[in-house]
């Protein structure tokens, strides 16, 4: 089974690249952020308490997005693989996903880094917000509290997977079809 984290900061294009990635090696794409947008339109209470949230910038909390991580998991016991996309974000939903996927006897066969620099993330976000409909991207305050939160609580866990030898980075700045032959590269040497 092949279990792929996709690690980045807001703007890294991980979305982008997830696409590519569920295309070639069959994956299940999962996407906290996209369940949760799910909710708000779906106008559920979850959704609700999650938009407040969302909507300054700030992680709602692990034990909502472990929740949905684990019925996704348990919808789809037969699936080749998994690619995690925005999850986990913080150590105690990285120690949350070992322990589920554990659980079903398999593994993260390793976390893939999307490296690009602050100012970079800030104008595409922006860009992205003129057609995206997304709230949280119009701001550029919501924006830079996005990077805050990542830099103080997600950023830790390339430590965390580099610990456990499954950690690489990738340059995530130039063509997207660069950067998908740098992922690629990296998946086959895992
Ligand atoms: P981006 O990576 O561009 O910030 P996402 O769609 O992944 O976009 O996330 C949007 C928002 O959803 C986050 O700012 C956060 O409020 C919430 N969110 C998504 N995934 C998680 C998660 N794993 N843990 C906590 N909050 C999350």
């Amino acid at each position: 089974m092949l279990n792929l984290v996709l690690f980045g900061p807001p703007g890294a294009g991980k979305g982008t690249q997830s696409a590519m990635l569920v295309e070639k090696y069959n994956l299940i794409h999962l996407s906290t952020g996209d369940l949760l947008r799910g909710e708000i339109a779906a106008g559920t209470e979850l959704g609700l308490e999650a938009k407040k949230l969302m909507d300054q910038g700030i992680l709602v909390p692990d034990a909502v997005v472990i929740g949905m991580i684990r019925s996704k998991l348990q919808q789809n016991p037969n699936a080749g693989g998994f690619i995690f996309d925005g999850f986990p974000r913080t150590v105690a939903q990285a120690e949350a996903l070992d322990y589920l996927l554990n659980e079903s006897g398999t593994s993260i066969s390793g976390m893939l880094a999307l490296v690009v620099e602050e100012e970079e993330l800030v104008s595409r976000l922006l860009n992205r917000g003129k057609d995206s409909g997304r709230s949280d991207d119009q701001n550029e305050d919501i924006i830079k509290n996005r990077i805050k939160e990542y830099n103080a609580k997600t950023a830790p866990l390339a430590e965390f997977y580099n610990h456990q030898g499954k950690y690489t980075a990738i340059k995530g700045v130039g063509k997207i079809e660069e950067i998908s032959a740098s992922l690629n590269d990296a998946i086959t040497a895992m």
